[in-house]
C-alpha cells in the first residue's frame, strides 16, 4: 500500500441476518483474529443486535454502525430509530440510502440527505450508498444517477461522510463490477464531489481524502483486483461478511 493512499475501510452489512448468539460468535471470531490491519473495520448489524455487538467489541479496533436511521431526532415516529439512540448504544457509523432501503422503503434522495444530516448531528459517521440499477446502466444513465444521488446528499452540507458505490445489479447477484467499471464510477464520483465542493465548500471534507468503498458481490477472490484501482478505498460487503473467515480474508487484502 502506498503511503499516500487513503486508509481503507472494510465494512460488513449483515442485513437481516443473525440472532444475538450468532452475531456474537462472528464478532468474537473477528475480534480474536483481526490483529493489526491497515483497514478500518466496521460492522453493520441489525438494530436489536447492536448493544450486544457493541459490548463484545468494546476496546477493540472494530467499529459498529446501524444499517439505517431516522431523519428525525425524536418524537412520534413509530418504528423509527434515531441517531441519538444509536449514539447512546455505542454506534459510531450509520448507513444512509442503501439500495435495499431506496427500493423497499421508497427512500428518495432528499430523505437520504436528511438522514446524512441526522447522523452528523449525533456524531455518527454516515456511509452514503449510491448506485445505478441494471436498467439505468443499460440506458446509459449511470453517471446521471450517481451525480443526482451524490449532489442531493451534499446539498444538506454534511460535516463528514464516506461513500459506497454499490451498483444495484451487483448486490447479492455474484455479478461483481469489473475493476475498470468500478474505477470509472469511483473516479466520476470523486470528480463530481470535487466540483460540488468548489461551488459550495464544506469545511472538513475534501474530495481527495474521501474514502469511496465498492460494494456488490465482493469476495476474497475479487477484492485485490478491485482495491488495486486508484479510487477504490475499501469495501462494503454483504454476503461474504456473514462468514468471518471470508470477511477476514477481504480485510487482509488491505494489508
Ligand atoms: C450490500 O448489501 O451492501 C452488498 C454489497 O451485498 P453483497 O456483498 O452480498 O453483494
Amino acid at each position: 500500500m502506498s503511503p499516500e493512499r487513503r486508509r481503507p475501510v472494510v465494512a460488513a452489512n449483515w442485513k437481516m441476518h443473525f440472532v444475538a448468539k450468532e452475531a456474537l460468535e462472528v464478532a468474537r471470531t473477528l475480534r480474536r483474529k483481526v490483529g493489526s490491519t491497515a483497514a478500518r473495520v466496521v460492522l453493520f448489524p441489525s438494530f436489536p443486535l447492536l448493544p450486544a455487538v457493541v459490548r463484545e467489541l468494546v476496546e477493540s479496533e472494530i467499529e459498529v454502525g446501524a444499517q439505517d436511521l431516522s431523519s428525525e431526532d425524536q418524537g412520534a415516529h413509530t418504528g423509527e430509530v434515531s441517531g441519538r439512540q444509536l449514539k447512546d448504544c455505542g454506534c459510531t457509523w450509520a448507513l444512509c440510502g442503501h439500495s435495499e432501503r431506496r427500493r423497499d422503503h421508497h427512500e428518495h434522495d432528499s430523505l437520504v440527505a436528511h438522514k446524512l444530516a441526522a447522523a452528523c448531528r449525533h456524531s455518527l459517521q454516515p456511509l452514503l450508498c449510491v448506485g445505478e440499477s441494471r436498467e439505468e446502466r443499460a440506458q446509459g444513465r449511470t453517471f446521471e444517477v450517481l451525480a443526482r444521488q451524490l449532489t442531493a446528499a451534499i446539498a444538506v452540507g454534511p460535516e463528514t461522510f464516506a461513500l459506497a458505490y454499490e451498483p444495484v445489479w451487483a448486490i447479492g447477484t455474484g455479478e461483481t463490477a469489473s475493476p475498470e467499471t468500478a474505477q470509472e464510477a469511483h473516479a466520476f464520483l470523486r470528480r463530481t464531489l470535487a466540483q460540488g465542493l468548489e461551488e459550495r465548500p464544506i469545511a472538513g471534507i475534501s474530495a481527495a481524502a474521501l474514502p469511496i468503498l465498492y460494494g456488490g458481490s465482493v469476495t476474497p477472490d475479487n477484492a485485490a483486483s478491485l482495491l488495486a484501482q486508484p479510487d477504490v478505498d475499501g469495501f462494503l460487503v454483504g454476503g461474504a461478511s456473514l462468514d468471518p473467515e471470508k470477511f477476514l480474508a477481504i480485510i487482509r487484502v488491505c494489508d
